[in-house]
């Protein structure tokens, strides 16, 4: 434990026989050890076998181990400040709404909800309650993300013309998983994991669109597909010119990356969306062969990304600010995904009012703890 008092967050999973999320397990829990501000105090399970013996991995009080019935009791446990929901999707806005009203602050996995109307109820929620929300959009508080914003804000690539991003893998695993059924998911690539080439598009330039096209395609007969889109392509036009084509899939083989093309070079993240192993290249015309370009890997120390957004979360409790990326981000792609399934379907162009300012969705950029 360092001098400052630690914000305590509990960490809501869910468990019922088919054992324990693996975000939370495999990536989330073991984040906690390198968190500055926060720690795990409570846990939220269907299965308390398995949640006891967690508890136990992880220096839990065993009276902090909550089941879905009894969740509203945390309202009385002051060890837990924030609760971290990493439920399926369409379970956000119940967990989020008895979560406000237990009186915690609330941290909540991406996509924030399964339609605009829930995640606009989770703000309101939150705003009744006085109490802070927070979308768990990872790569706006790893260090190779902010390193891109700040390298298109500075114009160092110069006019950024292009951002080209794709996210997705070849599906695996059971056909009953939650992802594949709309009432749970809302979606399918788009939603899981085409958002992040959405919010990359939206957080690196700081606009938001004001034209949207896109197309679906699911492969015919494909057992997975009964239910959620297979593959999503859509483009975004912003207003200071810049484009974005953006691709995601349950269907390709693992993809997880972007490149900005701007009218002095380009950068890359390749990965970029993955957990662990990001890696940034940048392109630049040769200053003294003008057909030539200089291309380097830039490398930057690996940070759990978990553990940064965890951390700020607790920062914005204890300091009482407002979150980098609060519900009104969240809600902000909600609407835009409503969007481009329309602009699919409909294989229309949709236009949208332009919005004045940047980062008009977000709070205050996240401070670097020592
Ligand atoms: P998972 O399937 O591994 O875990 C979900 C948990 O919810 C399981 O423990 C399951 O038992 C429980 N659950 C409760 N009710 C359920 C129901 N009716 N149907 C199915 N499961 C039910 O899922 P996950 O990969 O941990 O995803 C959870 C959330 O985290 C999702 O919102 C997902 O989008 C998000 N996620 C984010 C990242 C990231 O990088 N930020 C990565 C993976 C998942």
């Amino acid at each position: 434990m360092g001098h400052q008092p630690r914000c305590q967050p509990s960490v809501v999973w869910a468990s019922r026989s088919i054992g324990l999320g693996h975000l939370t397990l495999e990536e989330i829990m073991p984040a906690f050890a390198d968190c500055k501000l926060a720690k795990p105090t409570a846990l939220v399970s269907g299965d308390s076998a398995k949640a006891n013996q967690v508890a136990q991995q992880y220096g839990i009080k065993p009276q902090n181990v909550y089941s879905y019935q009894t969740y509203d009791n945390l309202r009385n446990n002051p060890d837990v400040d924030v609760i971290y929901i990493v439920l399926p999707n369409s379970m956000h806005l119940e967990y989020t709404v008895r979560g406000a009203k237990a009186g915690k602050h609330i941290l909540c996995e991406k996509p924030m909800a399964t339609s605009v109307a829930d995640a606009q109820k989770m703000i309101d929620a939150c705003k009744q309650a006085d109490r802070k929300l927070m979308i768990a959009y990872r790569s706006q508080y790893e260090p190779h993300h902010r390193a891109m914003i700040q390298m298109v804000r500075s114009k160092e690539l110069g006019t950024i013309k292009v951002i080209q991003a794709d996210n997705g893998q070849n599906q695996g695993g059971d056909l009953n998983q939650w992802r594949l059924e709309r009432a749970l998911a809302g979606g399918g690539s788009l939603p899981d994991v085409g958002i992040y080439c959405l919010n990359a598009a939206r957080y690196l330039t700081g606009e938001e669109p004001i034209a949207i096209s896109a197309q679906t395609f699911t492969t015919p007969n494909d057992p997975r597909f009964k239910e959620v889109e297979e593959s999503v392509t859509f483009q975004l036009r912003f207003p200071s010119g810049v484009l974005a084509i953006c691709s995601t899939s349950y269907g390709f083989h693992e993809a997880r990356r972007y490149r900005i093309f701007g009218s002095d070079g380009w950068a890359q993240l390749d990965p970029g969306f993955a957990y662990h192993g990001l890696r940034m290249m940048m392109s630049r015309k040769s200053p003294t062969n003008s057909m030539a370009e200089n291309i380097t890997e830039v490398r930057l120390p690996e940070k759990n990304q978990f553990a940064l957004e965890i951390d700020h979360m607790a920062d914005c409790v204890m300091q009482n600010k407002q979150p980098h990326t609060p519900g009104e981000e969240g809600l902000q792609d909600q609407k835009l995904m409503a969007l481009i399934y329309q602009a699919a379907e409909t294989d229309k162009t949709i236009t949208l009012p332009p919005v004045t300012g940047l980062d008009t969705t977000r709070g205050p950029a996240p401070r670097m703890l020592k």
